[in-house]
């Protein structure tokens, strides 16, 4: 039996980066078909979590990673690389055009897109455009933000909704396979930014009531900013969490992000729960 999820030794930055010895994206495979990478807190404190999923016809990666921090001691990551070596070891030797490859993403914030250009020329691969009428003609979601859209990789058929708040082109996807949402930005154990609140509300609403409507085992961000502490975060930028919060989050989670939402009505601010906060920028 595989480590449970909310008990993988993630990557967590370091004391002193300089003296890091950890890879620059961690590997975690989630079953035969699901991985999970983590980039290195010591490369960005962003330490985001890329999500690649396979299906018989294709596979789908959410996300490419952030920049460097500034004073890094790497300038580039190997994203590419080492979807590559994943994609080889699955394909079981047959060579890397035996399968597509979906470059999608989360949403559009920097630190989700900057190795896009690294997938410019692969084999049978499309890079999604990470704009709004990009990821609406993708997906093919005319009605945005209403509706939701199948995505069928051969076997494993996602589902994919418009969350738009945090970030105006941001999207969840359900994977029936692992019972997983991905909700990127929108809700993590971390700090939840949003951009515009009307709209992150009515994504509240939509992500719960799909949440109703299908068997979600976990939720999966793309951060951890929280520390293993009720209602602690680290430090915004800290390159350095020995005690962060598992990764995933649960159904019920949801259900408190929205009563949060419409318990602030119209009146947004910050609001501090035991797993995640709530940030509103304006
Ligand atoms: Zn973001
Ligand atoms: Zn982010």
């Amino acid at each position: 039996m595989a480590t449970p999820l909310e008990a993988v030794p993630w990557i967590h930055g370091a004391p002193n980066c300089r003296h890091s010895t950890d890879p620059l994206i961690q590997v975690h495979q989630f079953d035969e078909d699901t991985f999970i990478l983590r980039l290195s807190k010591c490369f960005s404190f962003e330490g985001n979590f890329i999500y690649l999923l396979f299906g018989d016809a294709r596979a789908i990666m959410f996300d490419t990673g952030a920049r460097p921090d500034s004073g890094t001691k790497d300038s580039v990551l190997p994203i590419r690389s080492t979807v590559d070596t994943i994609v080889t070891h699955w394909l079981g030797g047959r060579g890397l055009d035996a399968i597509d490859l979906v470059v999608a993403h989360t949403h559009s914030h920097g630190d989700h897109v900057s190795w896009d250009q690294q997938f410019g020329g692969r084999p049978r691969t499309t890079v999604v455009k990470p704009t709004l009428s990009g990821v609406t003609s993708f997906f093919h979601l005319p009605n945005w933000p209403d509706g939701q859209a199948g995505l069928d990789l051969g076997g494993r058929n996602l589902t994919v909704l418009p969350i738009p708040g945090h970030e105006t082109s941001h999207i969840a996807t359900y994977d029936p396979r692992t019972k997983s949402l991905l909700t990127g930005d929108m809700l993590y154990p971390g700090q939840l930014t949003v951009q515009d609140w009307p709209a992150y509300r009515r994504s509240a609403a939509r992500l719960a009531s799909f949440a109703e409507g299908h068997d979600v085992s976990r939720v999966l961000g793309s951060h951890i900013e929280m520390t293993n502490e009720p209602r602690a975060a680290y430090p915004v930028g800290t390159t350095f969490q020995p005690d962060e919060h598992p990764l995933p989050l649960e159904a019920a989670h949801i259900t408190e992000l929205h009563a949060a939402c419409e318990a602030m009505g119209n009146d947004p601010h910050v609001d501090v729960l035991d797993d995640f906060i709530i940030r509103p920028l304006n």
